[in-house]
C-alpha cells in the first residue's frame, strides 16, 4: 500500500483549454499538466490506480509541497511566512500634509472625501510644525534602525495637501532641514523626497529647486484633455478643466531635468482608454515614469459601476504588457510581478501598515492621511509620542493577507499585499475586512501571471 497523499491545502488550479495549472499559494510554484495527466494524479491520490502517471511527475509535485502526505499539518508552513514578515512598527515614511486647502475641486478628491461632515477651516502647516515633523521622524527612523528586519533603503518624505505647493515656502524649508539630517548623519543619504502635486503651481523657481535637491514631483494627470477634465477642475471654476495649466507644469519639470512621476487617478472615466491614455503619457506628455491608483471610495464619492474593479484589473494587465515592451516601470503591477516570479512575499499595499506617520496642518499624528477630516487613527502631538508602542501603529502594522484568516485559502495570499485597509474600513466597517475591489485586481492579476508564464514558457 502506498503512503496515503493528497494536494496541499495552499494549491489551486487554473484551467484553460484543456490545460490545468497547479499553482500553491504559499511556495507560488507551479506545475502545468494537461487534463489527463491530471485525471491520472487524482486517481492516483485516491488510490485508484498507480500506473497512469510517472513517478518523477509523482516525484516533483511531492518535492514542491503541491502534494503531501494526507495527515500533514500545514499550519506551520503558514507560520514560517508570518513570521518572516513586520509584524511591528517600523516607521520609514513620513507623511507631511503641508496645507489642508487645494485650488482644484475634482469630483473624487479623497482628501475632501475624507471628512464626513463639514471641513474645517483652511489651515497651512507653519514653518516650526514642519521642521519639528521632520525631526521627530528622524528620531523615528533611527529607532527603527534598531531591528534587524528593518530595510532603510525604502525610506522617504512625502510632501501632500490638500495641493501642497500652496504652502510652498514651508516647502522649500522643509527640503532644506531633511538635506541637513542627510547630511549630518541623522536621516539616510538615499532618503526619498516626493511631492503629490496637481501641477498647476510649478513655476521654474519650484521645478530648478526640485531638480537640485533630486525631489520627484508626481503630478496628477488623467489623460488627455477629455478625460483628464472630465473630473479635475478648477474650485470656484465652473467646472473649468485644468487639463492646460496641469501640461504647463509637467513641460517645466522636463525643461529643467526634475524627476517626474504621472500619478493617474483611474476613474469610472477613464479606465476603458486606459491603455491608449498609458501609450499617451509616453508619447504624448513625454513622461515615462507612470503610477496608476484605482479610485477609493470616500465619505463623499461612490464607485457607481459595479464592473469597476473587474474593469481596473483588466486595464491595468493591458498597461502592464505594454510597459513590459517597452521596458518601462510600473510599480503596482510590478510588486505582484516580483512576487510571483522571484518567491518574495508581497504582503502589504499600504505604507499606513506599521511603516508610516501622517502629519496634519495642524500637527495631529496619525496612521492614514485618509483618515484626516474624520480624526479617527489620530492623535493629538505629544513630545512623548512614539508609534512603535502606540495601540494603533501596533495594530496596523500586522495588517497584512498572512494575518487575516479570511485570506488564508485565497490563491492570491503572498502576491496581493490586502489593498486598501481604509477602504476595507469603509465599506465593510473594519481595516481587517477584506478590500473586495483590491481583490478582483489580486486575483485576475495572478490568473494573468500563471497563464503568462505558461505562453513564455512554450
Ligand atoms: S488636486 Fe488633489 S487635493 Fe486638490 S481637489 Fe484634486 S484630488 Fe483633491
Ligand atoms: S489605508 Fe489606504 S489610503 Fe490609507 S495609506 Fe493605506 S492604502 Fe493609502
Ligand atoms: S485580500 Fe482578497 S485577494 Fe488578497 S489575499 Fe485576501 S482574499 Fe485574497
Amino acid at each position: 500500500m502506498k503512503d496515503a497523499l493528497r494536494f496541499s491545502n495552499f494549491v489551486h488550479f487554473f484551467e484553460r483549454g484543456g490545460i490545468t495549472a497547479i499553482f500553491h499559494a504559499l511556495s507560488r510554484e507551479v506545475i502545468f499538466v494537461n487534463n489527463a495527466d491530471l485525471t491520472n494524479i487524482r486517481n492516483r491520490l485516491s488510490h485508484v490506480s498507480f500506473s497512469d502517471i510517472n513517478d518523477e511527475t509523482m516525484d516533483y509535485l511531492i518535492q514542491k509541497k503541491l502534494v503531501v502526505s494526507s495527515d500533514a499539518d500545514e499550519k506551520e508552513d503558514l507560520e514560517v511566512l508570518q513570521k518572516s514578515i513586520l509584524q511591528h512598527p517600523c516607521i520609514d515614511t513620513l507623511y507631511l500634509l503641508l496645507t489642508n486647502s487645494c485650488n482644484f475641486a475634482c469630483t473624487y478628491c479623497f482628501f475632501e472625501g475624507s471628512y464626513s461632515g463639514p471641513k474645517e477651516k483652511i489651515m497651512n502647516m507653519t514653518k516650526k510644525m514642519a521642521i519639528s515633523a521632520v525631526r521627530q521622524f528622524a528620531g523615528f527612523f533611527k529607532k527603527a534602525c534598531g531591528y534587524s528586519d528593518f530595510y532603510p533603503y525604502e525610506s522617504s518624505v512625502v510632501f501632500y495637501g490638500g495641493e501642497p505647493l500652496i504652502n510652498v515656502d514651508i516647502f522649500f524649508a522643509t527640503v532644506e532641514e531633511v538635506e541637513t539630517l542627510k547630511e549630518s548623519g541623522v536621516l539616510p543619504k538615499n532618503l526619498a523626497m516626493n511631492i503629490n502635486t496637481n501641477g498647476s503651481l510649478i513655476t521654474r523657481e519650484i521645478a530648478t529647486f526640485c531638480a537640485k535637491h533630486n525631489i520627484e514631483v508626481d503630478v496628477s494627470l488623467d489623460g488627455y484633455r477629455s478625460v483628464h477634465d472630465a473630473c479635475r477642475v478648477w474650485r470656484g471654476g465652473n467646472n473649468r478643466g485644468t487639463f492646460d495649466d496641469v501640461m504647463r507644469g509637467v513641460a517645466i519639470l522636463k525643461e529643467v531635468g526634475a524627476k517626474t512621476c504621472i500619478s493617474c487617478t483611474v476613474s469610472e472615466k477613464n479606465v476603458e482608454e486606459l491603455p491608449a491614455i498609458f501609450n499617451w503619457f509616453l508619447d504624448g506628455a513625454g513622461v515615462c515614469n507612470v503610477g496608476f491608483n484605482p479610485l477609493l471610495n470616500s465619505h463623499q464619492y461612490k464607485i457607481n459601476d459595479p464592473s469597476y474593479s473587474s474593469k481596473v484589473a483588466q486595464a491595468m494587465i493591458e498597461c502592464f504588457k505594454i510597459a513590459r515592451e517597452r521596458g518601462i516601470y510600473e510599480a503596482r503591477m510590478m510588486r505582484k510581478v516580483r512576487a510571483f516570479v522571484d518567491g518574495t512575499i508581497y504582503d502589504r499595499d499600504c505604507c499606513g501598515c506599521g511603516k508610516q506617520v501622517v502629519i496634519l496642518p495642524n500637527g495631529r499624528i496619525g496612521v492614514c492621511h485618509a483618515y484626516s477630516g474624520t480624526g479617527e487613527f489620530f492623535v493629538n502631538p505629544d513630545s512623548d509620542f512614539d508609534p512603535f508602542e502606540h495601540p494603533f501603529w501596533k495594530e496596523w502594522s500586522r495588517r497584512s493577507p498572512l494575518n487575516m484568516p479570511k485570506c488564508y485559502d485565497c490563491k492570491a495570499l503572498t502576491i496581493c499585499g490586502g489593498g486598501c485597509p481604509h477602504n476595507a474600513d469603509l465599506n465593510n466597517g473594519s481595516i481587517w475586512e477584506i478590500d473586495e475591489g483590491f481583490c478582483v485586481h489580486a486575483k485576475d492579476t495572478l490568473t494573468w501571471l500563471i497563464w503568462d508564464l505558461y505562453d513564455q514558457a512554450k
